[in-house]
């Protein structure tokens, strides 16, 4: 097959390892801690968490200086776990996973930011319109390499922290996920052919709020890379 022209293939780091890991697609958790789910004015007891997705060249590296997007005055940072899910049963298989499937497809794990337009997606949730404008817009996945289940160790009470200037911003535990990884995994096959190459942004803790220009983001969770960006120069608008 001869394509007309080249593209391509969004793809990230793994800690250790001289192979890039190619990026198929970007699921994202809606409010899967409780205490961001109330911050954004809705009820953990009653509703559960769901799903929407980015395009996979939404990815930006880690180390980068991304342009504040346009049609925006309200970008916010969500810090997020990232789990990347390969290996030979989910490029047979991937639909309807157990927890026990679900658990042997993840690959690895970053640091992500799931940056937002929120004054978008405030405007889309009051008008009942889609959210693809608010969250699947140009570098608005960036995100650390990757590190393999065996060498990340047990990430279930990990801390995960964003700082922004070096002043701490979002706080949490990998245990406070309303849905724990398998279980997200598992609840995402149900929906979706998951293919190796896919990421799931697992949700943010609270304390999301805006960023500017100028600012200075550094994500951490334990046993991970952390995820350090900056916001450069506003694009025209
Ligand atoms: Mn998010």
């Amino acid at each position: 097959m001869t394509l007309l022209f080249a593209l391509d293939i969004p793809a990230v780091p793994i800690v250790g390892r001289p192979e890039q890991f190619p990026v198929n697609r970007i699921y994202c958790v809606g409010r899967n801690y409780a205490a961001h789910a109330r911050e954004m004015g809705a009820n953990p007891e009653r509703e559960s968490p769901f799903f929407f997705s980015k395009p996979a060249n939404a990815i930006a590296q880690n180390g980068a200086a991304l342009p504040y997007p346009q049609r925006t005055r309200d970008l916010h940072h969500e810090v997020e776990l990232v789990v990347a899910l390969a290996g030979d049963a989910l490029a047979a298989r991937g639909e309807c996973l157990s927890l026990a499937e679900a658990l042997a497809a993840v690959f690895g794990y970053g640091v992500g930011i799931d940056f937002t337009r929120r004054d978008l997606q405030a405007e889309a949730k009051d008008k009942a319109r889609p959210w693809d404008t608010a969250k699947g817009f140009d570098d608005s996945a960036p995100m650390t390499a990757l590190t393999p289940v065996a060498k990340a160790g047990d990430l279930s009470d990990a801390h995960i922290t964003l700082h922004v200037n070096g002043e701490l911003r979002q706080e949490g535990h990998i245990s406070d996920l309303i849905w724990n990884i398998p279980e997200l995994v598992a609840e995402l096959s149900t929906y979706y052919r998951l293919r190796p190459g896919d990421l799931i942004f697992t949700g943010t803790p609270a304390g999301v709020a805006a960023v500017v220009p100028g600012d200075v983001l550094e994500g951490r969770v334990d046993g991970l890379e952390t995820l350090k960006i900056s916001i450069g120069p506003a694009l025209r608008s």
